[in-house]
């Protein structure tokens, strides 16, 4: 969708690309970027678990019909951490994904 401009579920031709996906907390006074990810980055002195966030969230939404892809903006940032993150490998293909 995001590379063909055309909605997979209603054929629309009118999108719109989110840069960021908003994100707030428990009060809706603060917006951040929506991330995808909490990475595991080891445990602090009292035991207590470390993380991270990854994985910036963009999207592309159908002005017509509302269907929304979401896309992370930087896949690579996200690697496996033996515990939230695991990688799947499929079989080789040879026509490219959408
Ligand atoms: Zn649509």
């Amino acid at each position: 969708m995001r590379k063909t401009g055309i909605c997979t579920k209603c054929s629309g031709n009118q999108l719109l690309h989110i840069g960021a996906v908003a994100d707030t907390g428990e009060s809706d006074t603060v917006m951040r970027p929506m991330y995808l990810a909490m990475l595991f980055t080891g445990h602090g002195f009292f035991g207590d678990e470390k993380t991270r966030r990854a994985g910036k969230l963009t999207a592309v939404v159908c002005k017509g019909c509302g269907f929304t892809e979401l896309y992370v903006l930087d896949p690579e940032s996200i690697a496996p951490d033996g515990k939230y993150v695991t990688e799947i490998s499929g079989p080789k293909s040879s026509t490219p994904h959408r």
